[in-house]
């Protein structure tokens, strides 16, 4: 994973090495259904996680964070960023910088996360085991770090996933305790509503960079390989329309056209008829050039 820097080698980063334990952890914990075993209260609780936190990473650090491609309120801007802090992806302004730079160098030799130049592997999770995925400082955030709420989240980020993790279990305790014919436990919480879901949210968040680098249709001359892939549009909540994402970054709709299913736009269209949000960006020029 390491480096080579003039000068000689560079010393793998402390942080390297807890997040690959945190990462390969976290895989491991998901094992932990075959001992706390089913229940739909379970399977509901992780279905619910995923919404909640997915959309936190779609609609709030990506649309709303990275991009600004509508504007919201203070309190609802945090959260957004909430939601998407507690999916387990790093902290916002790390987050936002780092795509930020995705779109600067998108499958250029300085893309941290490029299919292209770096490997599906690389592109899919290995980039977040590298030095460079530290080296980033948020420079490409600092619009964001007039907002002191968002530097908090940031900052503290570790011990808010600490929280997350005592709060899941604590709820499980409490529904085994005060609704005991739903037949879990904190456990058995624990292990779907938490470690399958951010799992799960992990690995279709990574598919954005990794398949949608990779496989499925350029309908847009982005002068990238960014694709527009049907599996990663449904599960990543509309993210899977990167090659649109791509051709109009600040829209805050990216399946153009009717079939090209996007959660997260409804979302938004949601909220903004009550009131929650508003200014949704739409490029000028909403259909593709030839059929998706
Ligand atoms: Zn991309
Ligand atoms: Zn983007």
């Amino acid at each position: 994973m390491n480096e080579s820097v003039v000068g000689g080698p560079e010393r793998t980063s402390p942080q390297v090495y807890v997040v690959a334990i945190f990462m390969v952890g976290f895989h491991i914990a998901c094992l932990g259904v075959f001992f706390v075993g089913f229940s739909w209260t379970a399977f509901a609780c992780a279905v619910a996680m995923y919404v909640i936190r997915g959309l936190g990473i779609t609609g709030g650090y990506h649309r709303l964070l990275a991009h600004r491609s509508f504007k919201a309120s203070r309190p609802v801007q945090l959260m957004f960023a909430l939601a998407g802090s507690l999916a387990v992806q790093g902290g916002p302004l790390w987050w936002v910088a780092h795509h930020r730079s995705h779109h600067r160098d998108t499958d250029s030799v300085n893309d941290i996360h490029s299919p292209v130049t770096k490997g599906f592997w690389q592109s899919h999770m290995g980039w977040m085991m590298t030095n460079e995925a530290f080296n980033e400082k948020g420079a490409n955030a600092r619009d964001l770090h007039k907002f002191p709420e968002l530097k908090l989240l940031q900052r503290y980020y570790a011990w808010l996933i600490f929280a997350e993790i005592l709060l899941v279990y604590l709820f499980g305790v409490a529904l085994s305790y005060f609704f005991s014919d739903l037949g879990t436990t904190g456990l058995q919480i624990l292990v779907w509503g938490f470690f399958v879901s951010t799992v799960f949210t992990w690995h279709t968040t990574f598919m954005v960079n990794s398949v949608c680098h990779t496989w499925g249709s350029r309908p847009y001359p982005t002068g990238d390989a960014s694709t527009n892939n049907l599996l990663i549009g449904v599960l990543a909540f509309g993210e899977g329309w990167h090659n649109n994402h791509h051709m109009f970054p600040l829209s805050s709709r990216h399946g153009l056209v009717w079939w090209q299913l996007d959660i997260t736009y409804w979302m938004l269209r949601g909220l903004e008829k009550l009131g929650l949000v508003s200014d949704l960006k739409l490029p000028k020029f909403a259909r593709p050039t030839e059929s998706a």
